[in-house]
């Protein structure tokens, strides 16, 4: 849905100040680079509307367990090919069944920051999550086996939050860790209990991906 691309559909609490010094990006920031450079995550002219796309989080553990915190990349910074702490924001407080995230830093959190929230509060377990978008992965979402949600469900709403929830019950999604969202055109997101292994998930179904692209071809 290229119009809604990039528009934050939550109610947001905003402060804007650097967050806490001890909260390094050091991790994230390296697999956002590589994702960038493999134009999983980024802005291009020719792919919706001009809009930014993807983008990746990492779950800061909080004294209370039953607080969801994590810092993701800002909005607007998908044409950046090096972001610096800065374009990160970090989430202090997130409530997806009531569409609500707090947040804080010198950039707003990304417009799906709550997709990931949804997604961190099924485990405690998943501490990082990659949102990429590949036509390659998505087109091919049934050859993969890749568990999906449903077409009719958009990005960064409630609904999404349920629908996540239902998937999480699934052998499919509990093994693999990958999903598609069909409603969200060629949005696919990873998860697991690290940054890079995350990244690394995204990077083997888009080889797979590519495999069958081009035996497609050569077919
Ligand atoms: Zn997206």
């Amino acid at each position: 849905m290229p119009k809604t691309e990039g528009v934050i559909k939550y109610k947001l609490d905003h402060q804007d100040i650097p967050f806490d010094k001890n909260i390094a990006v050091s991790d994230i920031n390296a697999c956002r680079t590589l994702l960038f450079k493999l134009q999983l995550i980024g802005q291009l002219n020719d792919r919706y509307a001009g809009y930014g796309f993807g983008n990746i989080s990492q779950r800061i553990n909080s004294l209370n367990p039953d607080t969801i915190q994590f810092i993701i990349s800002g909005t607007q910074t998908g044409g950046i090919e090096t972001l610096s702490k800065q374009h990160y924001s970090y989430v202090t407080k997130a409530t997806p069944e009531k569409n609500i995230i707090h947040s804080k830093g010198k950039t707003k959190p990304s417009s799906e920051a709550l997709t990931h929230a949804s997604v961190y509060q099924q485990d405690k377990k998943i501490q990082a999550i990659v949102h990429v978008h590949s036509p390659e992965i998505w087109q091919n979402t049934e050859q993969l086996k890749l568990a999906y949600t449903s077409a009719n469900i958009a990005y960064g709403t409630p609904k999404m939050a349920t629908e996540v929830a239902r998937l999480m019950q699934t052998k499919q999604l509990k093994d693999e860790k990958i999903f598609s969202m069909l409603g969200h055109k060629d949005g696919i997101i990873a998860f697991s209990n690290s940054i890079e292994s995350a990244t690394l998930r995204i990077i083997k179904y888009y080889s797979r991906a590519i495999k069958f692209e081009q035996s497609k071809r050569d077919s």
